[in-house]
C-alpha cells in the first residue's frame, strides 16, 4: 500500500525539514472544480485586469524574498545568492507577461479570400497541469504559471515532491497578492494519482518540465487524452570552444557554465568541445579553476559549489560516472562522491569522452565536465549535433559573425549563446528540438501555447 505521508530533506545536512500528506482523490478533484469554477470568470477579465493582479504577484515575490530564498536553498541546495537572482527573474517574468500580454494575444484582422473580414483571436482554454522539477522550484512554477494566467487559463501545479514548502510559499504568495481562489493550485500528489488528472475532462493542457524518461510518459498520457503537451526535458548541451577564442574568458564561462545551480541546469554547459590547437591551454585553466572551487554549505559567503539536490540523484550521477571510465574516460579531477554529511560532490572534469559513454550520451545531471577534442571548428560542430537532445549551446570565438552564423544555421538546438553562458531571458523563447522536448516558454511564445487560435470569419 501507498505511503499517505514523505518529508523533505535538506541535502546539506541530510535533516528533515517538514513532512506532508499526500491529497485524497476526492480533494483532487474539489480543487480541479474549483480551478473550473475559477477559469470561467477569469477567462473575461481584461488584460489590464489581469496585468494588475501579476504585476502584485511580482512585488509580493519581492516582499516575501528573503523566507523564499532560504526555503529553496534549504529544500534543494542552492546557494543564497543564486535563489535571490531566482526571485528576481520570477518578478521580471510576472512584468514581462503583464506588459506584453495585451500585445502578444491581440485580434489579428484579415481580408478574407473571397471578400468579408477575418478575425483572429486568441481564447483562454481552461485548466492547464503544470508537473515541474526541482532545479528551480520559483522560476520552473512562475515561467508557465504567470503566461497562463495571463492568457488566461487557470493552473494547477503537482511540483517535485522534494520543493513541497516552495509549492505551497508560492500558493500563499499569490494569495497575498490579491490572485482569485482557484486561479493557482498546488496539488501534493503521488504519480499515480497524476494520471486520473490528465484524463479529467476539465483539464485542458499539460506541461511538464523534466526529465526526458518523465517526457516520454507524460507526452503518451497526455497523448493518449487527446491534449496538447508541452515538453521542456533534459539535455547535453555542447560549449564550442574554437581556435579564435578568448581562452581565458572561455574557461570562466565554462566554469560557471557547468557548477551553476550546483550543476543541476538543463541549459548548463555540460560537453566542453574544444578545436585541437587550443586544447591544452583551455584544458589545463579549466581543470585548475574547476579544482579551485570551494564545495560546502550553500549558505556561506564563500561557498561556490552545494550540494545535489537528492541521495539517489548522486548515485546516478555517480554511476553514469563510473560507466563511462569503465568505457574509457578519464577523470582529470573530482570523480567520488565526498564522504561527509551531505550530498555532496566535487566539481569534476573528465577527458577523451566517447560515443557509447553516459557521459556522451546521457545528461549528467550534476557538476561534471566532459572535455572532448575536435580537429577543427566544422568537427567541433558536427561532435556538438551528435546528441539526441537539442536544447541550449554556446560558443566561444572573437569572430562574432562568425559564431552568428554558425549559431542560426548549423546549431541543432533551441538556444545558443555566444561568448558567455546565460540562463533563460524572460524576453526570449526558450524550448528545445529532439529529446529535449517541445513548445516554447517566454518571450510571448509561452503564453500562446495553451490558447485557442479561434477564426471569426464577418462576410
Ligand atoms: P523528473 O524526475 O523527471 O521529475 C520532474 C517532475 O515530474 C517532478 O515533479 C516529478 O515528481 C514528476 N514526475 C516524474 N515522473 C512522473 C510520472 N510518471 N508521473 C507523474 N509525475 C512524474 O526530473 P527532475 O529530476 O525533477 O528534474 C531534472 C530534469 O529536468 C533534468 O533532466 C533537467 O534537464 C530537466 N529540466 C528541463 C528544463 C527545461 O526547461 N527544458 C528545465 C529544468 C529542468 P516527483 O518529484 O514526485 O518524482
Amino acid at each position: 500500500t501507498k505511503q499517505d505521508t514523505f518529508e523533505t530533506i535538506n541535502p546539506s545536512t541530510e535533516k528533515s525539514l517538514a513532512s506532508y500528506t499526500y491529497m485524497t482523490d476526492s480533494e483532487v478533484e474539489s480543487k480541479i472544480e474549483q480551478a473550473q469554477e475559477a477559469f470561467l470568470d477569469w477567462r473575461f477579465e481584461s488584460f489590464e485586469k489581469r496585468g494588475e493582479v501579476i504585476q502584485a504577484i511580482g512585488k509580493a515575490l519581492q516582499d516575501h524574498k528573503s523566507e523564499l530564498v532560504s526555503l529553496m536553498t534549504d529544500e534543494m541546495g542552492k546557494l543564497l545568492s543564486q535563489s535571490e537572482q531566482e526571485v528576481d527573474t520570477c518578478t521580471a517574468i510576472c512584468d514581462y507577461c503583464a506588459t506584453h500580454a495585451a500585445t502578444e494575444l491581440q485580434d489579428e484582422t484579415r481580408e478574407l479570400t473571397l471578400g468579408g473580414k477575418g478575425i483572429i483571436t486568441h481564447s483562454p482554454i481552461g485548466i492547464i497541469y503544470g508537473i515541474q522539477p526541482w532545479n528551480y522550484p520559483s522560476y520552473q512554477v512562475i515561467r508557465y504559471t504567470i503566461a497562463n494566467l495571463m492568457a488566461g487559463n487557470s493552473v494547477l501545479l503537482k511540483h517535485a515532491s522534494n520543493v513541497t514548502g516552495t509549492a505551497k510559499k508560492l500558493e500563499t504568495i499569490f494569495k497575498s497578492a490579491g490572485l482569485p481562489e482557484g486561479l493557482f493550485t498546488v496539488l501534493v500528489i503521488g504519480h499515480d494519482q497524476s494520471d486520473a488528472i490528465i484524463k479529467n475532462r476539465l483539464v485542458r493542457g499539460v506541461t511538464l518540465t523534466g526529465s526526458p524518461k518523465a517526457g516520454e510518459i507524460i507526452g503518451q498520457k497526455a497523448a493518449s487524452a487527446l491534449k496538447k503537451s508541452v515538453l521542456e526535458l533534459g539535455s547535453n548541451d555542447a560549449y564550442l570552444v574554437l581556435e579564435d577564442a578568448d581562452i581565458k574568458l572561455a574557461v570562466e564561462q565554462s566554469v560557471k557554465g557547468r557548477i551553476y545551480n550546483n550543476g543541476e541546469t538543463c541549459i548548463a554547459a555540460k560537453r566542453f568541445i574544444v578545436v585541437e590547437s587550443v586544447y591544452d591551454t583551455f584544458k589545463e585553466g579549466f581543470v585548475k579553476a574547476m579544482s579551485d572551487l570551494k564545495l560546502g554549505d550553500p549558505k556561506d559567503k564563500n561557498t561556490d559549489l552545494g550540494p545535489m539536490a537528492r541521495k539517489d540523484l548522486r548515485e546516478t550521477l555517480h554511476e553514469q560516472l563510473t560507466e563511462s571510465v569503465n568505457k574509457g574516460a578519464t577523470v582529470l579531477c573530482g570523480g567520488k562522491p565526498d564522504s561527509g554529511t551531505g550530498y555532496f560532490y566535487p566539481a569534476t572534469v573528465l577527458e577523451n569522452v566517447k560515443p557509447g559513454q553516459p557521459a556522451y550520451d546521457d545528461e549528467l545531471f550534476g557538476p561534471i565536465a566532459s572535455l572532448i577534442k575536435a580537429k577543427d571548428g566544422e568537427d567541433a560542430m558536427r561532435i556538438a549535433n551528435d546528441s539526441r537532445f537539442g536544447l541550449g549551446g554556446g560558443i566561444f570565438s572573437k569572430d562574432v559573425d562568425k559564431a552568428t552564423e554558425l549559431a542560426k544555421k548549423h546549431f541543432d538546438t533551441g538556444m545558443v549563446f555566444i561568448n558567455s553562458f546565460g540562463l533563460a531571458d524572460p524576453k526570449m523563447p526558450f524550448g528545445g528540438v529532439k529529446d529535449s522536448g517541445f513548445g516554447r516558454e517566454h518571450g510571448g511564445f509561452g503564453m500562446k501555447e495553451f490558447v485557442n487560435i479561434k477564426s471569426v470569419m464577418i462576410s
